[in-house]
C-alpha cells in the first residue's frame, strides 16, 4: 500500500493507523520534502493571508517595464526586501530581484546565464557531496551544450572554469557549508532555501553574488511555485531574466500577488508590535524544535540509527544559541545494514537513498516537514525497530 499524497484525500491517512501495511511516504521520488506541516499555522491564522484577484486583474505578461526584471511584481520585490530586513538573513541592497517559477527555474536560470555562449565545451557544475538529488538530473536533463554535471566538488580537479553550487544549510544533511573548490575560474552560486530561522541559526546576513530563495521551505507554499533571486552583477540578472522569458514567458501574476500577502503577513507577525498571531518563524522553530527531539529519543531507542549531531550557534533574530533542526533527517543505518533504505522499506518505511545524493546507501534522507499524523507515526514505527 503507497500513501497518497494528495492533499484533496486526507481521509487516507486516517486509514494509517489502523493499517499497519501501509507505506510511510517521508521522500518523494521528484525531490522530497513536501512542506505541509507548515498547513497548521497558515489554519491558525485564517483569513489573514486571502486576497481576492478579480476577473479583469493579470491580463497583461507585464509587471513593471521599467524593472530589469519586467515581470516582477512591484509588490511582491517589496515584501521580499521587508521579509529579508526582519529576519536579517541576506543583503538585498544594490542588488537585482529576479523572480522565478520556483527557485528550480532560477537555478537553470542561473545556469544559463553563468555559462559562456561561446565556450569550446560545456562548463562544468559541482557540488560537495551529499548534494540536492535533483541538481545533476536538472543539470543534465536537457544534454545541454553550455553546462554539464561534473559531480561532487571535493573530488574536483578539473581546470577551466566551474559553477559550483553551496547549499547553505545543505539538502540533506543540514550542515552550514561553504564552497569548497576554492580555485580561481569557479563561480559560485548560493542555494539558500533553508537559510530560516526554524532549520537554523542566523548568524549574519548572506552577502554571496548570486543567492536563490523560495516560498517552498521558508513559509511553506511549495505549491505556489515562486522562489527569488538576489543578484549582484547586471549582467547575470539580465541573463537570468532572459531565461525565464524564453522559457515561461515571465511567471504567474497570481502567484506573486499571492506570495506577497503570504510575505507580508509572515512580516507583520514578527514585528516587535504584533500581537494579534504569533511570529511564523517563532512558531515554527518550535515545531521543529519538538521534532527533533522526539526523532532523536526514537533514533537513540532503537540502537540501529544515527543522524548528525551540530553544534549550537547564536542566532540573531531568535537572539539566543540553539542547534540546527533541519528540514531532513540524514539517517545513518548502523551495524552491517548496507542498504538503508531497503531496510526501512521492509519495515513499511519509504525513504530516499544516500546514492541519490552522491553517497553511501547506509544512509537515508527523510523529510521532517510532514503532517503531523505522518510524521508521529513515523516515530512510533522508528521506535519500533530495536537492535
Ligand atoms: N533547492 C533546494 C536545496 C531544495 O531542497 C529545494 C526543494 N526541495 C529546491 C531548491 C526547490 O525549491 P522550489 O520548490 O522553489 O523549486
Amino acid at each position: 500500500y503507497f500513501v497518497d499524497f494528495s492533499p484533496t484525500k486526507p481521509s487516507v491517512y486516517s486509514n494509517l493507523e489502523r493499517s499497519p501495511r501501509c507505506m510511510l511516504v517521508l521522500s518523494t521520488r521528484h525531490n522530497g520534502g513536501d512542506p505541509t506541516m507548515y498547513e497548521k499555522y497558515w489554519q491558525q491564522v485564517g483569513d489573514k493571508t486571502t486576497i481576492v484577484i478579480p476577473g479583469w486583474q493579470s491580463l497583461s505578461y507585464f509587471s513593471d517595464v521599467s524593472n530589469l526584471c519586467w515581470f516582477l511584481e512591484p509588490e511582491f520585490a517589496k515584501e521580499v526586501v521587508r521579509l529579508h530586513k526582519v529576519v536579517g538573513n541576506a543583503i538585498t541592497e544594490n542588488r537585482h530581484i529576479v523572480v522565478g517559477t520556483g527557485s528550480t527555474q532560477l537555478f537553470q536560470a542561473a545556469l544559463y546565464a553563468l555559462s559562456a555562449q561561446d565556450a569550446s565545451e560545456p562548463i562544468s557544475v559541482v557540488s560537495a557531496a551529499p548534494y540536492y538529488s535533483s541538481y545533476p538530473s536538472i543539470t543534465d536533463c536537457l544534454k545541454s551544450g553550455l553546462f554539464k554535471w561534473a559531480g561532487d566538488a571535493q573530488r574536483f580537479d578539473k581546470d577551466g572554469p566551474y559553477i559550483e553550487l553551496v547549499t547553505s544549510p545543505n539538502n540533506p544533511d543540514g550542515f552550514v557549508r561553504q564552497s569548497v573548490v576554492n580555485r580561481s575560474g569557479g563561480i559560485l552560486v548560493h542555494d539558500l532555501a533553508y537559510y530560516w530561522p526554524q532549520y537554523t541559526s542566523i548568524s549574519f546576513p548572506a552577502d554571496h553574488d548570486l543567492m536563490l530563495f523560495t516560498v517552498s521551505k521558508s513559509t511553506g507554499h511549495a505549491g505556489m511555485r515562486i522562489g527569488w533571486a538576489l543578484v549582484k552583477d547586471t549582467e547575470v540578472a539580465k541573463k537570468m531574466t532572459k531565461f525565464i522569458e524564453l522559457n515561461t514567458i515571465g511567471v504567474s501574476k497570481d502567484s506573486q500577488l499571492r506570495a506577497a500577502k503570504v510575505l507580508k503577513v509572515v512580516s507583520d507577525s514578527c514585528e516587535p508590535s504584533s500581537s494579534e498571531i504569533e511570529c511564523f518563524f517563532a512558531f515554527n522553530h518550535q515545531q521543529m524544535d519538538m521534532r527533533w527531539k522526539q526523532l532523536r529519543v526514537a533514533v537513540k531507542e532503537s540502537g540501529l540509527f544515527s543522524v548528525p549531531d551540530f553544534p549550537p550557534q547564536f542566532c540573531t533574530f531568535l537572539g539566543r544559541a540553539f542547534e540546527p533542526q533541519p528540514a531532513f533527517a540524514w539517517l545513518k543505518c548502523e551495524e552491517d545494514i548496507n542498504d538503508c533504505e531497503g531496510f526501512l522499506r521492509d519495515k513499511k518505511i519509504l525513504t530516499r537513498s544516500g546514492k541519490h545524493f552522491g553517497f553511501s546507501p547506509k544512509y537515508v534522507r527523510i523529510s521532517i516537514l510532514d503532517r503531523d499524523e505522518i510524521f508521529n507515526l513515523f516515530i512510533h514505527r522508528l521506535s519500533k525497530i530495536i537492535s
